[in-house]
């Protein structure tokens, strides 16, 4: 049991480290097409940033299936990946961008910085120059702030 709460733990902390590098260098870079919407103003309920949502989901669902028939490892994983996506959902989706049906936003302590430092995330409205990727680690936002105007000098 203690072997599968591992590898469930190291999957969310993995899928963090690379949720970061890839929106750092693929949905800012030959995947901004899908991202973009989610860096503009769109139309609807719906974005088509969504799609890696999805595209990630039916990834957990191939890991469960594979992990239920060939190795169950592979079942643990799927469900840290899962946890992470639903954290994600909460922090990103939830706390920062307000796309459930009533109005939260904490006051003070780490969500707070996480909500400040995914505002500054989308302060920049291109691909490039924007700072900090990740979604559940967020760095001091005085940092944040005085790297974006580095950039903008
Ligand atoms: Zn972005
Ligand atoms: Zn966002």
């Amino acid at each position: 049991m203690i072997g599968n709460i591992v590898i469930v733990i190291a999957s969310i902390i993995g899928m963090e480290i690379f949720a970061l590098y890839f929106h750092k260098y693929f949905m800012h870079g030959p995947g901004w097409s899908w991202h973009e919407s989610h860096h503009i103003r769109t139309e609807g309920r719906f974005e088509k940033n969504d799609l890696y949502g999805l595209c990630f989901s039916l990834i957990a669902a191939g890991l469960f299936i594979a992990g239920s028939l060939w190795w169950t490892p592979l079942w643990w994983m799927a469900l840290g990946f899962t946890i992470y996506g639903v954290l994600y959902g909460f922090v990103h989706d939830g706390l920062v961008h307000q796309r459930w049906p009533f109005r939260y936003v904490p006051k003070g302590g780490y969500l707070y910085r996480l909500v400040l430092a995914h505002r500054l995330h989308h302060h920049t409205l291109t691909k490039d120059g924007a700072v900090s990727f990740g979604f559940l680690w967020a760095e001091e936002p005085d940092r944040l702030k005085a790297q974006l105007k580095a950039h903008n000098e």
